[in-house]
């Protein structure tokens, strides 16, 4: 058996609270509350949010966490503070129909910050929030949001859980992080854990067509074109009709067994 798994949505199938065989605060298939955290609004939704829509569908919940309105991205005939609303309202709207939450911290897109205010506002959030599972980006990016955003994430997290660290909330650890499969972030991305979106495959279009940038109205990359059929290629790989895939943290893939 190699490393990856392989993650149905319903059943007696492993679920992705509960992988690879390290301590979890749910029971197997019980599904739980997934925080995903994005440098900018369309990262969240284009790579974490059928993961968020999938355990939706199954009973828990999600929460989609924007550090930025991804304003910066604005087209040439839209000033940038009415594309941050209108980004706002797309993430809104879209959060809606799966289900989700949507949380935003508003710094300023293409300048996100990592220092311990950063990390510490992320940490507060999972303190409140309380997610199982937390999801955002890998390392290797060109995007220096978006390289921040998993240094403050990782600090956030560490933060969180540490019992001694007094803040409004008590301390809360999250047993699983993944990272999303993103355009931007390639550089030694490597998949580990595919999960069977098939039930919210539609949904999840749907909500990501409530942004210009997945129309193509903002800029050259086909976003719909590349996401849509990414879900196709990697249902290819896992053995279901569309299918998300995740890189677990090097910290959850160890497995300690009696014997082999
Ligand atoms: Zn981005």
């Amino acid at each position: 058996m190699d490393r990856r798994s392989f993650i149905q949505t319903a059943g007696n199938v492993a679920a992705l609270s509960v992988l690879h065989g390290t301590a979890s605060p749910l029971a197997p298939g019980t599904p739980g509350k997934i925080l995903a955290i994005a440098a900018h609004p369309g990262d969240g939704m284009f790579t974490m949010g059928a993961t968020l829509a999938q355990q939706i569908e199954r009973g828990g919940s999600g929460v989609l966490l924007s550090l930025s309105l991804g304003e910066k991205g604005a087209p040439k005939d839209i000033p940038v503070q009415q594309y941050g609303e209108m980004q706002r309202a797309a993430t809104e709207k879209a959060a809606h129909l799966l289900g989700a939450e949507a949380m935003f911290l508003s710094y300023p897109d293409a300048e996100i910050p990592f220092n311990e205010e950063s990390s510490l506002r992320v940490c507060d959030v999972v303190r409140e929030q309380k997610p199982e599972i937390v999801v955002t980006h890998w390392s290797g990016s060109w995007h220096k949001d978006h390289q921040n955003c998993h240094l403050i994430v990782r600090d956030g997290l560490f933060y969180a859980g540490l019992q001694t660290l007094q803040r409004s909330r008590p301390a809360h650890p999250v047993s699983k992080l993944f990272y999303a499969d993103n355009w931007e972030d390639a550089s030694n991305f490597t998949p580990d854990t595919y999960l069977n979106i098939d039930a919210v495959y539609e949904k999840w279009l749907q909500s990501c067509d409530f942004y210009p940038m997945w129309r193509g109205q903002t800029g050259f990359f086909r976003y719909n074109d590349y996401y849509s059929s990414l879900a196709i290629m990697r249902g290819c790989l896992a053995g279901f009709k569309k299918a998300v895939a995740l890189m677990s943290d090097s910290n959850q893939r160890t497995d300690r067994l009696q014997s082999l």
